[in-house]
Order: C-alpha cells, then structure tokens, then sequence
C-alpha cells in the first residue's frame, strides 16, 4: 500500500424503494419545522407532489423554479421568498440543477438540506456548488453546501427517461473516472470508484432495454452514489474543467456534454495514467477503458459528437483557451495543440485516439 491522506466527508444516507416519506423522519431528527421545498417543473404534480403530501404543515413553499447550471438571477429571486417564508430548512426533489438550486440557498443562509435526488448526477454527495453569472461558471467547495441528509428513493428515478438515464450515468462514472487517476487519489475513494462503475456499466444497458426493471434502477442509482461521494472526496481533472467550460460558457447539456467528453479524456489520459485507466476497463468488463467509455454511449444511442449536442465549430478554439486558462491537475500535461485535437475528434464524434500523444 502506498502512502495516502484521506479525510472521510459526513453523510447519512438512506437508501431504497418507498423511502420518500422518510422526509418527515427526517426533518424531526434535524430538529426542524418549517421546510423550504425545491423541485422542477417536471416533478411538479408528481415527486414534488408527493413530497408535499408527506410532509404536510411541515413544508411552508414550493419553489419548482431550478433550472440548469444554477443561474445567480434564479437563485436570487427564490432566495427573496426563502427569506420571506422563514423556513428553517431546505428539501430538494429533482436533479442536479434542483439540488444546485438548494445548495446555493444553504450557501447564503446556512439551513440545513434533505436531498431527494431523481438523476445520477451527483450532487447531493459533494460540497461543491457550480454557479453561473453573465454565461461565466465558476465553481466553490464549501461544506455549508454539503446536504446533511440524503434519501434515495429509487422509485423516483423509475420515470427518467432511458436515454436521458444512459447520459446521466455516464456523467456519474465520468466522476469515478478522474477519481481513479485523481492527485489526492486514496484506496478508499478508488474502491468505491470501481464499484460505482461497475454498478453502472452494468445496469444502464439494461435501464436503456427494460427503463422499468427494478435491479437495474437500484444498481444504478447505487452506483450514482459510489460515483458522486468520489466527486466530493478528491480533485478532478481535464475532463471535469472540459465540462465546465462546455456547459458554462457554450450552454452545452451537462450530462450529455460529459458523455461526449469522456472518453477522449480517458484516452489523453491513458499513457499517464496507465494503472487508473486500466480499473475502469476491469470495471467494465473490458479490455480498454476509453473504448469501453465510447462503445457505452454509441451502442445506446447517445450522442456521441459535440455537434450533434448543439457546439458550433467556430467555438472550438474559444473553448481550447478557455480549458488552459487556469492551472488544474490532470496526470498529463494540459497542452493547447493536444487539447485542441481531442476537442476536434470530439466535434466530430470519432472514436477516441491518444490525441496529440
Ligand atoms: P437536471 O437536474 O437539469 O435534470 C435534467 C432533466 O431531467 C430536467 O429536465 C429534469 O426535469 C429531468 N428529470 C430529472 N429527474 C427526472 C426523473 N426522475 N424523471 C424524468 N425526468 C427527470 O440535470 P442533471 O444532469 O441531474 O444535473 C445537471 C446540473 O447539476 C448541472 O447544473 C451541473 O453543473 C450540476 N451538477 C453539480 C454537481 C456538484 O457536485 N456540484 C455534480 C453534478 C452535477
């Protein structure tokens, strides 16, 4: 065993189906009783619903105004009828961008958070909190944005859409990915790491086949967990800043942008970082990992070019400068001509090569 630091992040986690009204448990336990509840329009009449019924006199609004890459305008115009509404905790239902939504609230207020999360995406299991102000993204780690208490009711992620599904689990492995190779990398965070890719790589081909087969579902949203608690424990690299600039600066879908995205990063990371990426191969059952990561997109149907998700070609310089404009660790050097390569074969949706290697 080699030298390592870890520092355990705290969390309480109650995992299943039917456990959504544990909120109100929950809420008691917190010693709170007045719930600031946040979803998105789509859960409006169904998960959020549901959750109000669960929670009864004890949820005081019902804010279904998240919307993706947590704009500062929409945070600060929820954050008027928080204080309005004198709430003494925050509940989020809904994806990354509800739970970013909360986490932006709990920022400027401290109040504790119960997350219901309905993707893969993660967020609920890191304190780290992405906000964009005049189409620039920036990101801060910060334990008050850390939820205190998650409830994953796989029930709820019965309704997201296969395809939709498919993109999200690949964001949540691409989390597990650049953990593997990760400067603070510890064997603790590497073996969930494994076990969220595995649990993924197997379960999101048979969510695209049968979206309503209940171990797939489980096994994913597991895996959800695996993949997000690495993303809060250890740095990320080249692909998570790719992402960052992709959907911050050029509107691009964020769980989709990272499908197209990973597997090129894996493969500019494979001669430097030859163990980490051999992990994730053996994870998923394959003899290579940046392949493996492409053949999981292509074979069900996501999109796999930066095209086919709206980036325009002219952009692609722009969005070169923008991935070396701040120092990040990445096991091999960030370099513009490789960078501008990857982001080319990435437009246009070639299969991963070494790019500039
Ligand atoms: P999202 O929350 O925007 O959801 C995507 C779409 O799926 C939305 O239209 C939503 O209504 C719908 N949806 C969500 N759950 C559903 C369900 N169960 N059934 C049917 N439809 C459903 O997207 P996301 O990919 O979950 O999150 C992306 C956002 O989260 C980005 O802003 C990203 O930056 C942020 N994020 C942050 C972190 C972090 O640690 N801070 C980690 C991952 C993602």
């Amino acid at each position: 065993m080699e030298a390592f630091e870890y520092t355990a992040l705290p969390a309480r986690v109650i995992f299943g189906f039917g456990t959504l009204p544990r909120v109100a448990g929950e809420l008691a336990a917190l010693d709170c009783k007045r719930a600031f509840v946040l979803s998105d329009p789509h859960h409006a009449a169904s998960g959020a619903a549901r959750l109000m019924d669960a929670l009864g006199k004890l949820a005081v609004h019902l804010s279904t105004d998240a919307v993706m890459h947590t704009p500062s305008d929409v945070t600060e115009r929820v954050m008027a009828k928080l204080v309005a509404s004198n709430a003494d905790c925050l509940v989020s239902l809904g994806g990354g961008s509800t739970i970013g939504l909360g986490k932006a609230l709990a920022l400027r207020t401290d109040l504790p958070q119960i997350v219901l999360p309905t993707t893969y995406a993660g967020s609920e299991a890191t304190p780290i909190l992405g906000e964009t102000r005049d189409g620039q993204k920036s990101t801060i780690r910060s334990m008050n944005v850390l939820p205190e208490v998650i409830i994953y009711d796989v029930e709820l992620t019965y309704g997201l859409p296969p395809a939709l599904s498919l993109v999200s689990g690949i964001n949540a492995i691409a989390h597990a990915v650049e953990a593997l190779y990760a400067r603070e990398a510890n064997p603790v965070i590497s073996n969930l790491a494994e076990q969220g890719i595995a649990a993924l790589g197997r379960a999101l081909p048979r969510i695209v086949s049968n979206p309503a087969n209940r171990d797939a579902r489980s096994d994913a949203l597991f895996g959800a967990w695996a993949c997000g608690s690495c993303l809060g424990a250890v740095g990320m690299s080249l692909h998570h800043k790719l992402c960052h600039v992709l959907g911050g600066t050029f509107g691009l879908p964020h769980a989709e942008t990272h499908t197209v995205i990973l597997p090129h990063a894996a493969a500019y990371n494979t001669d430097a970082a030859p163990a980490a990426l051999r992990r994730v191969a053996d994870a998923l059952g394959a003899n290579e990992a940046a392949g493996a990561l492409f053949d999981l997109a292509a074979r069900h149907g996501a999109s796999t070019s930066l095209r086919q998700i709206g980036m325009s070609e002219s952009d692609l310089d722009k969005a070169t400068d923008a991935a070396l404009q701040s120092a990040y660790w990445n096991p091999r050097p960030v370099e513009r001509g490789p960078i501008r390569a990857l982001l080319d074969d990435a437009y246009h949706g070639r299969r991963p090569s070494r790019a500039g290697a």
